[in-house]
């Protein structure tokens, strides 16, 4: 039975001009944030153990995503990954990820990861175009990536992932391709791949605000899509959700725990967690995380509806953002279910939720299938080819 757990490290060496995540570039308060977040992982064990936060199904998982991990000391990372086995009791076969980037990460870095317990590398190439690379602001250029990979298998790591970034302005599918073919050929077993959003606030936004259909026009993106889909699934690489595929067996345990409904232990500033069918999160600011930590156990049992009244916030470090009901669950349950290729399984809803798929969601089954959005395989319903285009509006019908 399975916990999740994910870690935030919100350090970036430098801000790339497309990104809207949560990062900061001062790394001087990187040993007290770690030492933050080492206090944290403790207390949720505890917290957990008082509570009897039931664990899920599967193996657990860990996942150290940024903000870029692997721009800090490895000894902040492997020491609160080693806090983390100690309090929780992580079983042998859990999967445990770092995220980690090319111009951040060496084969000495590696093995210090895989000898802490690390036994899977998110890394985040983007792309093997240098033009491409330039324009996304990335520290690293294709030689650099193409290093850090060989060094991630040198120092011994078997399950690498690749992320790819696709609709970026210039971006030809002939060079996407040919880096994915690189990497695929020289062992990686995941990809993800994003198709590049242009958020309000970032430096993108600003540059082009003013003609962004001009640049990615959305009949190229969908293309891009689809074209590289079908050739990962030609190369064994098998789509699995939205964004992701894997050789089959190296899906991401930790994502699909996310699509299942899964509860998940968050820590660190700018993590999200869910709790007790709670979302909760926590305030993106490295200063109060590491001033605000020695507040955690006030206020979290009443934040996550344990304690006989509730409140909103701890200050300065966690806040309510969804505390769902049991209808919203089961309505969440066909939103997560979607993005994944194995779909609503109406079974499980049945188990889950005591009632029948097809008669609590008859009008929107009727509307979906008829515009040719979904299908229905056995137990399962599924986006189709057609679907995948309109994932978002089509999820958000069954909420
Ligand atoms: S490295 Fe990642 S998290 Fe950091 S600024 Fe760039 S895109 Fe954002």
């Amino acid at each position: 039975m399975g916990i999740h757990i994910y870690v935030h490290n919100p350090f970036c060496v430098r801000k790339c001009p497309y990104c809207d995540f949560y990062s900061v570039t001062d790394r001087s308060l990187a040993e007290k944030y770690y030492e933050a977040a080492n206090l944290e992982a403790r207390f949720w064990a505890e917290f957990g153990k008082q509570y009897g936060i039931k664990r899920g199904d599967g193996p657990d998982t860990v996942y150290f995503g940024g903000g870029t991990p692997s721009c800090v000391p490895e000894k902040y990372i492997c020491g609160l990954l080693e806090t983390i086995k100690d309090s929780f009791a992580i079983s042998p076969d859990a999967e445990i990820t770092l995220e980690v980037n090319p111009a951040s990460f060496d084969a000495v870095k590696g093995r210090a990861y895989l000898n802490s317990g690390f036994n899977r590398l998110s890394m985040g190439i983007q792309s093997l175009d240098d033009d491409v690379l330039r324009t996304l602001g990335r520290l690293h250029d294709s030689k650099g990536a193409l290093k850090a990979l060989d060094s991630a298998f040198e120092a011994g790591f078997e399950n690498v992932s690749a992320d790819f970034i696709t609709g970026v302005p210039g971006q030809s599918l002939e060079g996407i391709l040919s880096g994915l073919e690189r990497v695929t050929d020289m062992g990686v077993k995941h990809i993800s791949t994003y198709s590049l959003m242009i958020e309000e606030g970032t430096q993108f936004y600003a540059r082009y605000k003013d003609n962004i259909e001009e640049i990615v026009p959305p009949e190229t993106e969908r293309e891009m899509y689809h074209t590289v889909r079908d050739f990962l699934e030609g190369k064994g690489i098998i789509p699995y959700e939205i964004s992701n595929s894997a050789v089959p067996g190296f899906e991401s345990r930790h994502n699909s725990a996310y699509w299942d409904g899964c509860d998940y232990y968050a820590i660190g500033a700018g993590s999200h967690g869910f709790l007790n069918s709670v979302r909760f999160g926590h305030y993106d600011d490295v200063d109060s995380y590491v001033s605000s930590i020695g507040n955690i156990s006030t206020g979290a049992a009443l934040l996550l509806g344990f304690g006989s009244g509730t409140s909103e916030s701890v200050e300065g470090l966690l806040y309510c953002e969804e505390r769902m009901s049991g209808t919203d669950r089961m309505r969440e349950y066909p939103f997560l279910r979607l993005r994944t290729s194995k779909g609503i399984d109406t079974d499980e809803f049945k188990r889950r939720f005591g009632k029948d798929f097809a008669e609590v969601y008859k009008n929107e089954l009727k509307e979906n299938i008829g515009k040719g959005y979904l299908k229905v395989k056995g137990q399962n319903v599924t986006l189709t080819e057609k679907g995948l285009d309109y994932a978002n509006p089509v999820m958000e019908d069954f909420l």
